[in-house]
């Protein structure tokens, strides 16, 4: 069985041709996109780096990426979301392997290949998300990071995450979460750790609704990012 959710498939296909429109559903990603690029570019030069984003939509952390020289594969499960990810290299100028598959497919042949792999607001998204972390670490070199980025399951995230940002500010469609899928970072440490991944850091994000900003802050319950390291040897 195929650790995919179709009908989360189905959703993501249905807005593809939007990915790269900046004012559609996709704009808080495209918002939050340059402080989670500072963000892992903090941690680790991605110049020449090798590097594997699962679930990567229409490309848009993956793109964000390859300007800052990682040499970058990208892989996921909507054929449309790949098909625009892929023409928008037309425009870009860059080189990136887009790829149709799951991380575990992926995993099967390509053990230790990659310096850094991300896997960003991807793992509320799946019914077995402790396999995508397994298949995660199983493809980053020893040393290497992994980055995980997901939200929060509490009363605070569900009141700020799905009924603030898909009911009253309409921010995202409604029905893009599911708060019984949403992760607590203890969770994602637990699967992390069963794997033989080490938690190097955490960071939360935080959304301004006066000035309609994101921001990086130290509480984690809503939005968090998370960088592990596979141990060396
Ligand atoms: N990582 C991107 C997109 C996040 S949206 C970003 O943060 O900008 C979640 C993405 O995960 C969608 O593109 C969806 O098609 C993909 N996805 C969901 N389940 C998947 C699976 N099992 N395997 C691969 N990709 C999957």
């Amino acid at each position: 069985m195929e650790n995919v959710d179709n009908l989360e498939i189905s959703k993501f296909e249905a807005l593809a041709s939007r990915w790269w429109d900046p004012e559609s559903e996709f704009k808080p990603l495209h918002e939050i996109n340059p402080l989670r690029v500072n963000y892992i570019s903090q941690k680790i030069n991605l110049a020449e780096k090798q590097v594997l984003d699962i679930g990567c939509g229409g490309g848009i952390l993956a793109e964000a990426m390859a300007h800052h020289g990682a040499k970058v594969t990208a892989i996921d499960k909507a054929e449309a979301s790949l098909s625009v990810a892929k023409l928008h290299l037309l425009e870009s100028k860059l080189d990136i392997s887009y790829v149709d598959s799951t991380a575990e497919e992926f995993a099967a042949d390509k053990p230790e290949q990659f310096d850094v792999v991300t896997c960003l607001e991807m793992l509320e998204h799946v019914p077995d998300p402790a396999s995508v972390v397994a298949a995660c670490q199983r493809m980053v070199k020893p040393g290497g990071q992994v980055f995980f980025s997901t939200i929060n399951r509490n009363p605070k995230s569900y009141l700020f995450a799905i009924i603030g940002a898909e009911y009253i500010l309409n921010l995202l469609p409604r029905g893009t979460h599911d708060y019984a899928k949403l992760i607590k970072p203890a969770e994602l440490a637990a699967w992390a750790r069963e794997s033989d991944l080490e938690l190097q850091d955490q960071i939360g994000m935080g959304y301004n609704l006066l000035t309609k900003r994101y921001f990086l802050q130290q509480n984690l319950d809503v939005n968090y990012l998370a960088c592990y390291q596979k141990p060396t040897a």
